[in-house]
């Protein structure tokens, strides 16, 4: 899953994009709205924390322009503690949540989490299909109740497919959400940890788990 955190504290915004690679999302991250406005034009992301309060364009006026073109996206925003006013206009434009400053790091874990499932109707913190389970909270992922080691990579591809379960997904897809940097990703990367992916699941249960649709992508069924 990829996210862009939109937040001009340097401190707050390192602290983010540390804590939340380790809880295993690739992350993108700038200070202003105009740099988001312009990565947003090349880049795909699954959810977006955003500070209303930036210099330049605001959150506020960012969101509405995310939402005029982009309905899908989860948009999480921060804000002052007293800002009601920001936090009503925010839901309204389209904002799906919102985070009183200063918040507690595993509140916006928890609430990340829980709209990353809505999104995919997915009520459940552990995804799971053809006898693999994945533990979105810690990563573990177990095959046929046995623990089955990734890398990250192939957790993050994995989590997609398992997300998607039931229907091809394309190697440009997965590029488009699990990799961090999609300039200097080609679909042959894909190709590589999808192999190497395919070759663990098949040792570990002794069946081909991800079918591999010609032209259309990967499919994992239940
Ligand atoms: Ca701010």
């Amino acid at each position: 899953m990829r996210l862009l955190i939109v937040e001009d504290e340097p401190n707050l915004r390192e602290n983010l994009t540390k804590g939340l690679t380790q809880a295993g999302y690739l992350i993108d991250a700038c200070g202003t709205g105009d740099e988001a406005d312009a990565m947003l034009l090349t880049e795909t992301y699954d959810l977006i924390v955003l500070d209303i309060n930036l210099p330049g364009m605001d959150g506020s006026t960012l969101l509405e322009k995310i939402r005029s073109q982009d309905q899908t996206v989860s948009i999480i925003m921060l804000t002052a503690r007293d800002a009601l006013g920001d936090r009503i206009r925010g839901l309204d434009t389209g904002a799906n949540d919102y985070l009183r400053k200063p918040f507690d790091f595993p509140e916006l874990q928890a609430r990340i989490r829980s709209l990353l499932r809505r999104r995919t109707i997915q009520e459940d913190v552990i995804l799971s299909a053809a006898g693999l389970q994945m533990d979105t909270r810690t990563r573990l992922v177990t095959a046929n109740g046995k623990p089955l080691p990734l890398t990250k990579k192939e957790g993050q591809i994995l989590e997609y497919l398992l997300l998607h379960k039931g229907r091809p997904v394309s190697q440009e897809e997965i590029l488009a959400h699990a990799w961090d940097d999609t300039v200097n990703a080609f679909t042959n990367t894909v190709r590589v940890h999808m192999s190497a992916l395919r070759k663990k699941i098949r040792a570990a249960t002794g069946k081909n788990r991800i079918t591999n649709c010609i032209g259309e992508g990967y499919r994992i069924d239940e």
